[in-house]
């Protein structure tokens, strides 16, 4: 049996970026960037005035106060949108309105509500720093600078600086798009009413929805009953529709556990079966006609934690982020835990994190078997405990993968 290290770092090599495309802005949001972006256009695109008020000469009002104020003829106004067609020369100034270029001669702005208005005259009656509310050209953004990073998650904000240095197309990573087949002949959909011996297929919804959260496409493929036929017609089907497949129970040792079997079958490369850990010990990693392919246990609780600790970042990494993973942080356990028996497992405990007064304490959310689904539903962290350790006393500290939070590295 490989380790949990082992393993992703397979699946990680394993896995390539997709290739990029060329995408509107409107569409870019969240998507990763393929390439750096450096500006070919400064930000302002001209000097302008970061206040309304009057474009003056600094030197004009040198030693100005309210006793002997700085009086300056206005020679006229300048709105957002135009261009002054006077200079500010000795003894004048021009009216100006936030954003509306400096006028050629002056070099500082008073804002309107520090000067005293006469008819075509103004009084300054105070000195007048060079510079004061002017927005250079440039200032922002300089010609050449890198305003997105390849690798860097496109945000809002980036979406708006692409746009002032006048692009409207990014090169990014598409969102992978991901085939989720469950196996299970137990299996009814959550509309249904089970029968005896029945239940409803939770997993659909809630790896599909991981899916989406992560930032991919899921696309749900209708549920496959365990015979060795229809796994192996939904994996050449999931083979040609999407870049990653995730299979849902069936990769144990049960009689009616085929998707090993066919995938082996199938040709694809195994790379591993079984990993030392808990929940999720079968889960299985192929390449199928050059798509990842990973074979997950069906226990609910092993299907989410398989989705968040393996296929996560590596659907991360087809899609172009630089950064892979969530933050990990030392918490303290707040009660005992052990096992019965040493079992040479990780073991991914569910635990809800909370900061006091410093210290990142971490609740177990209830019973940690793989089945109990509602485990996951009051947690936001998962602690790890490596293979070797049977028991872990109050206040002990372990490290926690903390799945609420965007990855930090
Ligand atoms: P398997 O990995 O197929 O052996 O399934 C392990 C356990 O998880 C069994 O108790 C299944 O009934 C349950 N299970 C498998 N698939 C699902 C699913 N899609 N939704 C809910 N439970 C499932
Ligand atoms: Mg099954």
């Amino acid at each position: 049996m490989i380790t949990y290290g082992k393993a992703l770092e397979q699946v990680l090599s394993a896995v390539a970026r997709l290739p990029s495309f060329r995408v509107s802005l409107a569409d870019a949001l969240g998507l990763a960037a393929a390439a750096d972006v450096l500006a070919d256009e400064p930000v302002p695109p001209f000097t302008n005035s970061a206040m309304d008020g009057f474009a003056v000469r600094s030197a004009d009002c040198a030693g100005a106060s309210s006793e002997r104020p700085a009086h300056l003829r206005v020679l006229a106004e300048v709105w957002a949108g135009r261009v002054a067609a006077y200079r500010v020369d000795r003894g004048t100034a021009v009216r100006i309105m936030t954003g509306a270029p400096v006028p050629e001669g002056a070099d500082a702005i008073v804002p309107i509500e520090s000067a005293s208005v006469t008819g075509e005259w103004i009084d300054v009656p105070r000195p007048v720093r060079p510079g004061a509310n002017i927005r250079l050209a440039g200032e922002d953004i300089e010609v050449g600078a890198r305003v997105v990073e390849a690798g860097s998650t496109l945000r809002p904000a980036e979406i708006g600086v692409l746009a002032a240095t006048g692009r409207v197309e990014v090169l990014a990573v598409p969102r992978a798009r991901i085939a989720v087949l469950t196996t299970g002949d137990e299996l009814v959909d959550a509309s249904d009413v089970p029968g005896p011996g029945q239940i409803r297929d939770a997993n659909v919804h809630s790896v599909c929805a991981q899916t989406a959260a992560f930032g991919a496409v899921a696309i749900p493929f209708p549920r496959v009953p365990d015979r060795r036929d229809a796994v192996e017609g939904a994996l050449r089907e999931a083979a040609a529709a999407a870049d990653v497949i995730v299979t849902n129970g069936g990769i144990s040792m049960g009689d009616s556990d085929f998707v090993k079997m066919v995938l082996d079958d199938l040709g694809a490369q195994r790379s591993f079966w079984r990993v030392a850990q808990k929940p999720g010990g079968p889960l299985g990693f192929w390449i199928l006609d050059g798509k990842p392919v990973f074979g997950i246990p069906g226990n609910p609780v092993a299907a989410m934690v398989m989705m968040e600790e393996y296929v996560r970042p590596a659907l991360r990494k087809m899609m172009g982020y630089s950064k892979l993973y969530r933050p990990e942080h030392e918490g303290v356990l707040d009660r005992a835990w052990s096992k019965t028996m040493p079992d040479g497992r990780l073991q991914f405990l569910r635990v809800l994190a909370r900061e006091h007064e410093g210290t990142l304490h971490a609740a177990l959310t209830g019973p940690q078997g793989s089945g109990i689904l509602s485990s996951m539903t009051r947690a936001n962290a998962l602690a790890l405990v490596p293979e070797d350790v049977t028991a872990l006393p109050q206040g002990s500290r372990v490290p926690l993968h903390m799945t609420e939070q965007p990855e930090d590295h």
